[in-house]
């Protein structure tokens, strides 16, 4: 009786479900035969949604938000209107919505794509830490928002971007604390992002 499975083509699809985030193995074969036996599934829609995302989209050259076909700029940094004085630093693009979504900030961004910890291997190097410096370089008066993490790697971040950029002659300030840890910003609500700009030292 041994050797009695899913066809090959199922379980090539389980095993790429089940490299998603918190998907687990039966999550994986459950999406897997609902993508195959539902008459409300439709394999091709999906597949053509997941190629045409994975060959769009992109990052900002500029800050590291999200970016779209052949644009090299997103649509915060193309824009008009904003304060050019304000720069607000995040770990992830995916901080930036709940963020633009409160409607509390009304500056720039610059996404760092990940926070320092030594035990995961990343270090300054694996940031984009170089891009930050060469924007804070070209505007003088310039507030730089840390809104990063209140965990310890967030802390260790906001730390070390407090030191280099002690010596740029710009202001730095932190968010008010109360942020959740953790990813913090994609989970505050408006009211908390609200107060953390207002109170931001
Ligand atoms: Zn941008």
């Amino acid at each position: 009786m041994a050797g009695i499975d899913y066809p090959e083509e199922a379980k090539a699809l389980i095993g790429e479900l089940k490299k998603l985030p918190g998907v687990g193995p039966r999550s994986a074969e459950r999406m897997a035969i609902w993508l195959l036996q539902s008459p409300k599934a439709n394999p091709e829609d999906l597949a053509r949604v997941v190629q045409r995302a994975g060959e769009e989209v992109g990052s900002c050259e500029r800050c590291g938000f999200f970016a779209s076909g052949s644009e090299s700029e997103c649509p915060v940094c193309s824009a008009t209107g904003r304060d050019d004085r304000l720069l607000c630093v995040v770990e992830q693009a995916t901080d930036v919505l709940p963020i633009e979504r409160s409607g509390a900030y009304r500056g720039y961004y610059h996404c760092l794509g990940g926070k320092l910890s030594p035990l995961d291997g990343v270090g300054p190097e694996d940031l984009r830490i170089d891009g930050l410096l060469k924007r804070v370089r070209e505007r003088s008066e310039m507030e730089v928002v840390l809104a990063v993490g209140s965990d310890v790697e967030g802390e260790a971040t906001a730390n070390y971007l407090m030191d280099v950029l002690g010596g740029e002659g710009c202001s730095v300030t932190r968010l008010a604390q109360g942020l959740p840890a953790g990813s913090a910003l994609e989970y505050a609500d408006e009211l908390t992002l609200h107060r953390a700009f207002e109170g931001r030292k």
